[in-house]
């Protein structure tokens, strides 16, 4: 057991989004594990949101691959990893390295991908080595990489803080960086009232609870945010505002960019985006006259096919105002993924060697084979995401190994990428869980370390590095994805090149590397500081932001005297045209997302009952105007269908919506959901540049989905859904809670109950309580054993009206004894009903929030005082302002 692991309370990492708080875990004597902000740490300040909150409850051994398996039967490491090297050599003799693959995740730690990209480009030769992380930032790298000549993000939070101006544009922040917008409202909320208050501008189709708490949202129609900025370009030209000295000296391709806008008046930028003129006049004039401005962005820019065409026309601004690399200045890109920024580092992207070498420069390649002493290094691109799938589809790849991510319903066309997995001769995947939609296709599965398990280093939005520590043992067999990899590559006889003494000893190599690209050149990503760095200074080390030079001081911003990485040092400004806006009255334009509690495809938030119980069912979001044509009501079910694939999902209806678009959240999966993988009806279309997947504007069709009989059920076991065209099972705290809907009403309820809650109706002791009402087809069907509640149906030929917060807590409570109150569903006189949870860091359901609002308390802080809703990490805040103005907004009569 490591040092780390001695301590009872260890600061780490949080492994889900971009923002890389800091942590501290503490295990406790009982095995449970409680998690708290890190105070010390610069990116969060002791605050985490409520996915960070409940970590804790995402650790436990349920459900996890513990040892490796071969065509489905436990085998030993040196069996799984033998097969894995010769699968691979055969492979690569028989059909050259291009014929094998890894696809990899920002979830795994810097050390993880320098390893996994060493062994592909360096030593098979191939550079068909691609990561999720595609589907997140490729468009923002792509666009850095124009503008500045490598891949640096200028800025860093302060500048959140030191900003007059913020603009969100395709960032629902407060869901998906919510530590971050948390910063950013208690900024705004600390200058209000000064001379220098700080105003946030938000740029988003939808009204989402970050548009909500904006000062200005800009509703603008899919994928016209290149016109709004191109606009907005042109205006500062008018207006003005050019900062003309540092053009002069550090900034080339401004006439071609102006000359690109030149239609976009403020007239027509109004039409194409769908903005009334004033609002888009207004928000001009807002950025010509406040040179404190930052603008960030996140997937709504970057899933596009024109995403880095985005990206470069946002950073255009920027570079014209000079407002670039200066504290509260300057484009800023947040990433997804915790270790997004990691593996652009190592060059965990197809197209990129480590240390932001790049892989079609001879002297650059030089480097990295002399460094490495790699005998064949891959000396052009490797296939990108989407085209590598592609690729397995049609059989040019033979052999993929999948690290960390879960592609079957991650990857657009996911249908697509389920059938070529299949068809693949030779599919590794090296997960934590042992049953997700893509371990099922796994010819070998490697049990990998979770987060709590892992050592090594991620890096977050703004360059900081920092550990990811372990505080729990390795569970099973389980082992580290840097050794998996290094394993098989000393099987290939490449054991000199893969002998690490642990993941600091990569960390120093890695290191020494950016060094020798220091000797091409000027660098922004200088590591040299850990150049040889010891296992003692790797265990203690705190978060520091790059460069991190042996000499000197660490971090800080890039570009505000100028030295960009091109030839001539000077940044290009790109010249961007506006794509021609589509529109089609007979679909809408999907847009996928997140939702507030959920992390990617919920392989780890979807093991806490608190964060399931927020949003329990995969959903699409509809206009009430196309809700009402559609003859769709909120809870229906609704078929949404593309050319790619169908889904099935529940409906919300809110204005929050434009009229024509349609919102669907991305993490339901084949193991959550019967056809809740939205991604299966996501184009494979993407940009041309970075590869990165357009997946917000896919084109799909919407009706109403005809069930014969809707149903909800709590059950100690797994519920049984084979058949069910509609299901989405999630967590409660003993067991789970399932949505479904059928086609065709149980002729025999009690059967089908106990086939549900997978029990046999004839056990003895088992004692079944129905109440079955023919007629109006309303059934509840509960069976008992020993006096605990096995499991509970609700049944209707309508959606369901049972109050699940209330069943849940009674289905939950060991002691309660209630089986009416369960079985009527509601609460009676004396019971408590939470309601829908609003604060999943608190457990404060909607009931007490609106009894508090009843109560007089009518602000955000007044609820809170009342019922803790809002005072951890405040990601509910808008969701309670929002059920304030509801209960306070003056009735019709
Ligand atoms: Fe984790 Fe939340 Fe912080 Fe993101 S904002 S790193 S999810 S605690």
């Amino acid at each position: 057991m490591n040092q780390a692991l001695r301590d009872a309370r260890v600061k780490t990492t949080c492994p889900y989004c971009g923002v890389g708080c800091g942590v501290v875990a503490t295990r406790h004597a009982n095995g449970e594990v409680s998690v708290e902000g890190d105070p010390d740490h610069p990116a969060n300040l002791g605050r985490l949101c409520s996915k960070g909150t409940a970590l804790g409850d995402t650790v436990g051994l349920d459900g996890r691959l513990l040892e490796p398996h071969v065509d489905g039967a436990p085998a030993t490491w040196d069996e799984a990893l033998s097969l894995i090297a010769s699968r691979f050599a055969q492979t690569v003799a028989e059909h050259g390295p291009d014929s094998v693959a890894l696809y990899v995740s920002g979830q795994i730690l810097t050390e993880d991908y320098y390893v996994a990209n060493k062994w592909l480009k360096g030593f098979v030769g191939t550079a068909n080595i691609d990561t999720n992380s595609r589907l997140c930032m490729a468009s923002s790298v792509a666009g850095h990489k124009r503008a500045f000549g490598t891949d640096t993000v200028p800025g860093t939070y302060d500048d959140l803080d030191l900003a007059d101006l913020v603009v969100l544009t395709g960032s629902n922040l407060a869901w998906c960086h919510p530590v971050l917008f948390q910063r950013l409202l208690a900024t705004r909320q600390a200058r209000a009232g000064t001379e220098r208050p700080l105003t946030l501008v938000v740029i988003d189709p939808r009204r989402t609870v970050t548009a909500e708490a904006a000062d200005i949202h800009l509703p603008i129609r899919a994928e016209t945010d290149i016109a709004l900025f191109g606009g907005l370009l042109k205006h500062l030209a008018e207006a003005d505002v050019f900062d003309h000295a540092y053009v002069a000296a550090h900034v080339s391709g401004l006439e071609d960019a102006l000359s690109a806008v030149a239609p976009l008046d403020v007239d027509t930028v109004a039409t194409t985006t769908g903005v009334d003129t004033a609002l888009v006049h207004r928000f001009y004039r807002l950025f010509a006259a406040t040179q404190k401005s930052v603008t960030v962005y996140s997937q709504g820019v970057n899933q596009s096919a024109h995403g880095v065409d985005k990206v470069n026309q946002i950073i255009n601004v920027h570079l014209a105002t000079g407002r670039i690399g200066r504290p509260g200045m300057g484009p800023f890109s947040i990433t997804g993924q915790p270790n997004a920024m990691g593996g652009r580092e190592v060059g965990g992207l197809a197209n990129q060697l480590a240390a932001h070498l790049e892989i079609t420069n001879p002297a650059h390649r030089a480097v990295v084979a002399q460094q490495w002493g790699a005998p064949r290094l891959a000396e052009k691109p490797g296939l990108k995401a989407v085209d590598l799938f592609d690729a397995v589809a049609d059989g040019r790849i033979k052999a993929i190994w999948i690290m960390a991510t879960n592609p079957v319903v991650s990857l657009p066309d996911a249908d697509q990428v389920k059938a070529a997995l299949a068809a693949c001769p030779f599919v590794v995947v090296s997960d934590v869980e042992a049953a997700t939609d893509t371990v099922r296709y796994a010819h070998v599965a490697l049990p990998a370390l979770a987060w709590g398990e892992k050592d090594g280093t991620v890096t977050n939005s703004e360059r900081r590095i920092s550990r990811q520590r372990a505080f729990l043992p390795a569970p099973g067999a389980a082992r580290a994805d840097w050794w998996q990899i290094a394993e098989v590559a000393k099987r290939m006889g490449h054991g000199k090149a893969f002998d690490y003494a642990g993941p600091h000893a990569i960390l120093a190599e890695y290191a020494r590397l950016t060094g020798a690209a220091a000797a091409l050149g000027p660098i922004d990503l200088d590591l040299t500081d850990f150049i040889d760095i010891p296992r003692e200074r790797y265990d203690r080390l705190e978060p520091v932001q790059w460069p991190a030079p042996a000499s000197g001081p660490s971090g800080g911003r890039f570009f505000a005297n100028g030295g960009f990485f091109t030839p001539d040092r000077k940044a290009r400004m790109v010249a961007v045209s506006a794509p021609a806006s589509r529109s089609d009255a007979t679909t809408f334009t999907l847009n996928t997302g997140r939702v507030r509690d959920q992390w990617h495809t919920m392989t780890r938030t979807g093991r806490s009952a608190k964060l399931s119980a927020h949003m329990a069912e995969p959903f699409v979001e509809l206009h009430p105007d196309d809700a009402t044509r559609l003859g769709l009501t909120a809870a229906d079910l609704a078929e949404v269908e593309s050319a790619h694939g169908r889904a099935v999902l529940r409906v919300v209806v809110q204005d929050r919506q434009r009229p024509g678009a349609a919102f669907a959240p991305m993490h339901w999966t084949g193991e959550t959901a019967a056809a809740g993988r939205v991604n299966a009806l996501v184009t494979p279309k993407t940009d041309p540049i970075s590869g990165q997947p357009a997946s917000k504007s896919a084109r799909v069709t919407v009706r109403r989905f005809e069930a014969a009989v809707h149903g909800f059920a709590l059950t100690r076991r797994r519920p049984v859904t084979q058949g069910l065209p509609y299901f989405a099972v999630g967590k409660t705290d003993t067991g789970y809670r399932l949505e479904f809907a059928d086609a065709a009403t149980p002729t025999d309820p009690v059967a089908f109950a106990a086939r549900l809650f997978g029990v046999d109706q004839a056990t003895v002791g088992l004692d079944w309580v129905t109440l079955i009402d023919a007629r109006s087809g309303r059934a509840r069907i509960a069976a008992r054993l020993n006096g605990r509640i096995e499991g509970i149906v609700y049944l209707d030929r309508a959606p369901v009206a049972v109050a699940r917060a209330f069943a849940v807590q009674l289905f939950d409570d060991p002691a309660s004894s209630k089986l009416d109150a369960l079985l009527a569903g509601r609460a009676g006189s004396g019971d408590h009903d939470p309601g829908r949870t609003v604060c999943a860091c608190l457990g404060v359901g909607v009931n007490a929030i609106t009894g508090a609002i009843t109560r007089g308390h009518a602000t955000v802080a007044g609820v809170g005082a009342a019922t803790g809703a809002g005072t951890h990490c405040g990601s509910c805040r808008s969701e309670i302002a929002r059920l304030i103005d509801d209960a306070t907004a003056p009735q019709s009569v």
